[in-house]
């Protein structure tokens, strides 16, 4: 375990003074003319006379982007990163989305992340944008996908190539550290993702809080050589601050009626101005900085290697997708309805930082998906997760407490769950009104109809060879099927067939599904109910009910004795959901796989020996620090142990895989990148003298 103390500086849900890991101070407005006004800071969130004027001549004219963006190689995939010290009402990201629309190729991506600790609510969010009509369409794109106002990292994809928009709400003192964090303090091999600076956020005088010297420190190691910086301020703190640290620091004309503001560039980190950064006592999780990668074998086409095939090949990379069946999702993946589904904690705590963030990515993921396309099968007709104990329903109270104020769910009782649901319930229960049901299949069918993803499928990798240069991964006889620069590893338990990844210790959880006729069901569901088991509403005139969960039988056979189960399992939940005496038709089971801790494994892989060698103090001592990062494959990666939450869990983990292959700032801070590592199984067993 780890201690909660440690928590609150690395996850951004930590207990903070309500006692509530969720809660954040949202915006305190009071309005002008029209014009939001702060109203602890007393300063406007942008210019009375011409908002959209100011930011366009600070920010973008500032940093040069239209200029920037037209001489950038159409010819190539890349990736612009901008990142703004207080996101406020959004107007510099909606105008440099707009420019970038304009301007940039299309092979590029815009990734934006902006640090705020005082979000506006979405309502606020929605006035301040009827400012600017000729932002209309961009705004309600941006507010259709605003996150819940909760501390951390929210990733947000707002179109097909992007904006990709990372808003870490928070302190930035707190923040901007934990991004440094996640991708590695290591000045030379650690990735060093910002093109542009937006110096936003009120006045040095007005708010003397974010400008501090945690800020310099971290954009002088998070820019990229060369990149570029614009604020509205002139304040001397701000020039001195850029100047200690590297920047080229020069005054510009201020917009209007102000007289200076600055603009500059980084030189290259120079060793007397790069930031002394506190070691890390352990850092075995410092994945150094990816020699560049275009081609990616990815090994597995269940929804894991299916989301992670996508999330590389919209950035450009060239994806083989390896399937030893002959089509995509035929194991575990391969049920027709899969539950969106979370269980929330009201404990801060690692898993439930991943659990609440891969739920909210994974909503907002699909419904994007679903809008732009109907290759989908499923509804998003609700989730409702029924409290089955009294120990679950005493923290469904506390919950309640801690997000009372949250519209993405709602706590019910007995009598609002059962006209929810349309069944006769009779427990309290949150209800998820954005989450549903999909195929899995469709999932996966959708995500790799994409230009850079071939699919191979009848084909087996039996092992995974690196030259070098490039891995090979080869076949039944020996032969190669594939190539690549990079493998990711995404088959499930088999992933203990290889050598690589032959030390995970993974488990296999059988799981059976149970079908009913249509006219067997007296009470259809109009949710998805999740109890001890779960019901979905019918789908091709069928009921289906699972799951079964057995840890000590590996067959996938369809059993009587699973069904059985199943039945008993509904009949708890609602005796009358089904008509006396119906059986099941049919069913599929399959083996989920999970890790020990439940948590999924996704990242590099070890280097096994160098790890025990490297860290083999620790089994006499394991607090001790060790001053030696980690050592990994080169270029080898997994993505597994999704257990039964793979649909919830995937779309975020995807992202986080391809931030490691292609060097960008992480999704998640670094401590919950810890507890999904792979190497993490290494650090624990030697911590406990067990290997
Ligand atoms: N860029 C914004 C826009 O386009 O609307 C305007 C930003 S407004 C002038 C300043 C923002 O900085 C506010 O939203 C405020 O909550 C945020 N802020 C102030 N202090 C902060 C801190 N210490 N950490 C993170 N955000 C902060």
């Amino acid at each position: 375990t780890i201690p909660v103390a440690s928590l609150i500086a690395f996850t951004g849900l930590s207990l903070n003074d309500h006692n509530n890991p969720y809660y954040l101070q949202p915006a305190e407005l009071n309005w002008q003319d029209g014009v939001p006004c702060a109203s602890d800071f007393g300063d406007v969130y942008f210019s009375r006379d011409d908002g959209s004027a100011e930011s366009r001549y600070v920010f973008l004219d500032g940093n040069q982007l239209a200029e920037r963006w037209r001489a950038l190689d159409a010819n190539k995939p890349g990736r612009f990163t901008i990142c703004e010290t207080g996101f406020g009402t959004g107007l510099n990201f909606l105008l440099a989305w707009q420019l970038w629309q304009q301007c940039a190729p299309d092979s590029w991506t815009l990734h934006y992340i902006s640090c705020e600790k005082h979000p506006l609510n979405s309502g606020d969010l929605a006035k301040a944008h009827q400012h600017w009509p000729s932002l209309a369409s961009l705004a309600a794109i941006l507010q259709h996908n605003y996150p819940p106002l909760i501390p951390g990292h929210h990733r947000r994809s707002l179109g097909e190539r992007g904006p990709h928009i990372d808003l870490l709400f928070g302190d930035i003192a707190d923040t901007l550290p934990a991004l440094i964090d996640s991708i590695g303090s290591h000045p030379d091999s650690s990735p060093r993702p910002v093109d542009a600076w937006f110096l936003d956020g009120f006045a040095p005088s007005a708010n003397p809080g974010m400008w501090q010297a945690s800020l310099f420190d971290a954009m002088a190691r998070l820019s990229k050589p060369n990149a570029s910086f614009a604020t509205f301020t002139a304040a001397g703190i701000v020039k001195r601050g850029l100047r200690e640290r590297g920047f080229t620091v020069t005054k510009a004309k201020g917009f209007g009626r102000k007289r200076d503001m600055l603009v500059g560039h980084f030189s290259a980190a120079q060793p007397d101005t790069e930031p002394a950064l506190p070691p890390s006592p352990l850092p075995w999780h410092q994945p150094a900085a990816t020699a560049s990668v275009h081609s990616v074998v990815v090994v597995g086409a269940g929804l894991a290697g299916c989301t992670t095939a996508r999330a590389l090949a919209e950035r450009g990379l060239r994806v083989t997708l390896i399937e030893r069946r002959a089509n995509p999702a035929e194991e575990a993946s391969g049920n027709p309805q899969g539950m969106l589904y979370t269980k929330l904690s009201p404990e801060p705590g690692l898993l439930n930082v991943f659990t609440l963030h891969s739920f909210l990515y994974a909503l907002h993921h699909y419904h994007r998906i679903a809008s732009n396309s109907d290759a989908i099968d499923g509804e998003f007709c609700g989730v409702l997760q029924l409290a089955n104990s009294p120990r679950e329903a005493a923290l469904f109270k506390r919950l309640q407490q801690q997000l009372a104020e949250h519209h993405w769910l709602q706590f019910v009782d007995r009598d609002r769950a059962s006209a929810l649901s349309g069944i006769d319930i009779r427990q309290d229960g949150i209800f998820y009104p954005a989450a549903g049901w999909l195929s899995p299949p469709s999932v996966c069918k959708e995500r790799i109809a994409h230009p850079n993803i071939a699919l191979l499928t009848n084909s087996e990798a039996l092992s995974l060879l690196d030259h070098g240069d490039h891995w090979q991964i080869i076949g039944s006889g020996q032969h190669p099927i594939a190539e690549g620069d990079a493998v990711v590893i995404a088959n499930s338990h088999d992933a203990t067939q290889f050598s690589q990844s032959a030390f995970l210790p993974l488990r296999k959880i059988r799981g059976q599904i149970s079908y009913f006729r249509q006219q067997d069901v007296q009470t259809p569901p109009r949710c998805v109910v999740c109890h001890k088991g779960y019901v979905a509403p019918e789908h091709k005139q069928q009921l289906c009910i699972g799951a079964s969960f057995d840890l000590h039988n590996a067959n996938s056979e369809v059993t009587a004795e699973d069904h059985a189960y199943n039945l008993n399992t509904l009949a708890g939940l609602s005796p009358k959901l089904l008509k006396p005496g119906s059986e099941a038709i049919g069913g599929r089971a399959a083996l989920r796989c999970a890790s020990p801790d439940y948590a999924p494994i996704v990242g590099a892989l070890p280097d096994i020996e160098a790890f025990d060698n490297d860290y083999a103090a620790l089994r006499k001592d394991a607090r001790r620090a060790i001053d030696q990062p980690g050592r990994y494959v080169r270029n080898c990666y997994v993505n597994v142990a999704h257990g039964s939450r793979g649909l919830t869990s995937t779309p975020l983990a995807a992202e986080l895989l391809a931030a490691y292959l292609c060097n960008e700032s992480r999704p998640l801070p670094k401590q919950l990148c810890e507890s999904l590592s792979p190497a993490r199984f290494i650090i624990r067993d030697l911590m406990r003298s067990k290997r």
